[in-house]
This record gives C-alpha cells, structure tokens and sequence, in this order.
C-alpha cells in the first residue's frame, strides 16, 4: 500500500491539467496523445474507473469557439470585409492547433476532477445488464 497524502483540489486540478496522475503528480495520465494509463505508473493509483467521457470534447469545443469567434467577428468587422479564402486560411489552423493544445489538458483536467470528487463509474457487472422478464 502506498501512503500518499492527498493534495488538494487545485494541486490535483492541476497535475492533471499537465498530464500527471492527480495523486502523485510524477506519473503520466497518457501512454499516447489521449490514451489513457489503466493505472498510474508512479503510483499505482487506479485510474481506468475515471472516464471524462465527451465532457473533454465538450470543453475543448465551448474554449475555442470562445476565443475564435470573437476574433473572426471582429476581422470580419474591422477587416472591410476580407474574402472567405482569408478566413479559411486563418481560422480553421488556429481552431485545429488551439483544439490539439487544449483537448489532452482539460481532459486531464476532467479526469483529476472526477478523482478528486470519488467519481469513479461502477464497474461492469459479470452478466451483464438484467435479463428482461
Ligand atoms: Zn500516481
């Protein structure tokens, strides 16, 4: 057994949000660019129960439509109305480049979230859902 005190909130918060296990902080979330470790291996935490599900997706989605959105509005407003090939060149890169920075750290950021709040989804049952009767 180890015995690793638990950090608090924002420590794990953030251990997450830079790829670590949320407990230890030494061990990574990722064996690839979003695969996620089924236990950490520093640790030895667990961590295959924590599934963020769409909520990283969801997250990544509501960041960068908030930043470029406003910023293709206000080209679009102070630019005198530049060609679509202008927008395209600009703003599909940067949503694609701020979408593959943001993506693994907030779902790190989630799964150390769910963590912190014991948020581990049950385990499958042995047979299944119930039979119908
Ligand atoms: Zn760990």
């Amino acid at each position: 057994m180890s015995a690793i005190a638990a950090p608090d909130f924002w420590t794990s918060i953030f251990r997450g949000w830079r790829g670590r296990c949320p407990r230890c902080g030494t061990g990574s979330l990722f064996s690839s660019f979003l695969k996620m470790q089924s236990t950490c291996p520093s640790c030895g935490l667990a961590l295959e129960p924590y599934r963020a599900d769409d909520a990283p997706a969801y997250f990544t989605i509501l960041a960068v439509g908030h930043v470029v959105v406003p910023m293709v509005l206000a080209f679009e407003k102070y630019g005198e109305q530049p060609p679509l090939w202008a927008h395209a060149l600009l703003w599909l890169p940067l949503s694609v480049i701020l979408a593959l920075l943001l993506l693994p750290r907030i779902k790190g950021a989630v799964i150390a979230l769910l963590w912190t709040q014991n948020a581990a989804a049950p385990k499958p049952s042995a047979g299944g859902s119930a039979p119908l009767s």
